[in-house]
């Protein structure tokens, strides 16, 4: 069980390597902390001032930062947002001896995750350091929850509709094509009532598996929309790329699927013509319905791709 979350182990999130980066302009403290926590198998590294922090932050993301908060030029409450700003998951804890500057409300308002009055001892530092991974771990776990359908893994309905407003802004600012597949299995309820309802579910999760592996990683975003409804969102595509994408994506289906189970899929663009960024989506959304609804009409197990009017 050590490779994932233990008190959730039925969601195998892998466990987060902790990567922490120590800012102060005390070298003895630096050294101090940096010894403490390599013993501890973290991977750290270490910058005297805040510039030197950021600069290391820019090359890549740490989990953690451990920061002092009197600092020459960019001092730790600075730091402090310009983190929370540009590496929001990055947690960061404070340390300071002037306490009468800065109270533990102030800190906290500003954004720590948490505050260490110098002089402290490497326990306090460590049991600080464990809660906050194991908030960590509980964050990342709940946001997968929130946004992953348990059958399939596939991304959620409520996460569909983030994800589709934010890719058709991005579509159009950016004037690249943008297709939204819709997908839904033929005659579904029948596999259930004939074969049991843990066989459906190994058809949806077929079905699910069918779409990861014939869409292109990192590009195209799947989603379970619940029951047996699917959706796929193809950005950077030309048509014909978006319809071999679906085509794939039935073929491979009906080859890993038992019992002859079929899809229907209905394919729309996004109107690059429409200012309205939410009129834009509504009738994407729309258009691949009623494609879907056309496929299912002609006696599915089909693609049909609603065509730009001219
Ligand atoms: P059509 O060909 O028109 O698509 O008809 P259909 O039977 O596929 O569609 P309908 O929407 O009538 O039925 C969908 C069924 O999916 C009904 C419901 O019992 C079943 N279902 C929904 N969620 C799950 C699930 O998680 N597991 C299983 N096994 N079945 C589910
Ligand atoms: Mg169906």
């Amino acid at each position: 069980m050590d490779n994932f979350i233990f008190d959730l182990p039925f969601i195998k999130l892998p466990v987060e390597k902790q990567k922490i980066l120590i800012v102060d302009d005390d070298p003895s403290i630096v050294d101090l902390l940096e010894q403490f926590l390599q013993r501890k198998g973290f991977e750290c590294k270490t910058a005297e001032n805040g510039q030197k922090a950021l600069e290391l932050l820019e090359n890549s993301p740490f989990t953690i930062v451990i920061t002092d908060l009197i600092m020459p030029q960019i001092d730790g409450l600075e730091l402090l947002k310009i983190i929370k700003e540009s590496w929001p998951d990055t947690d960061v804890i404070v340390m300071t001896g002037y306490t009468k500057n800065f109270t533990y409300t102030d800190v906290i308002r500003a954004g720590a995750n948490d505050f260490v009055q110098k002089p402290f001892t490497l326990d306090e530092i460590e049991a600080k350091l464990q809660r906050l991974i194991k908030e960590r771990q509980l964050r990342h776990t709940l946001k997968r929850l929130s946004v992953r359908d348990g059958l399939t893994d596939l991304y959620n309905r409520r996460y569909f509709d983030h994800k589709l407003k934010e890719e058709v802004i991005r579509a159009k600012r950016q004037k690249y094509p943008l297709y939204l597949l819709l997908l839904d299995i033929d005659k579904f309820k029948e596999v259930n009532d004939r074969q049991g309802h843990q066989e459906g579910d190994k058809v949806l999760q077929t079905l699910a598996n069918t779409l990861k592996n014939s869409t292109r990683d990192h590009v195209d975003m799947l989603f379970r929309f619940g029951g047996d409804e699917f959706a796929v969102i193809i950005p950077y595509a030309k048509e014909e790329q978006a319809v071999a994408i679906a085509e794939r994506i039935r073929n491979n289906f009906l080859k890993n699927v038992k019992n002859g189970v079929t899809i229907s899929m209905g394919l729309a663009k996004l109107d690059a013509n429409l200012e309205d960024a939410e009129k834009a989506l509504k009738k994407l959304f729309s258009e691949a319905d009623e494609a879907l609804y056309s496929a299912k009409k002609a006696g599915g197990n089909r693609l049909v791709v609603k065509r730009a009017e001219r």
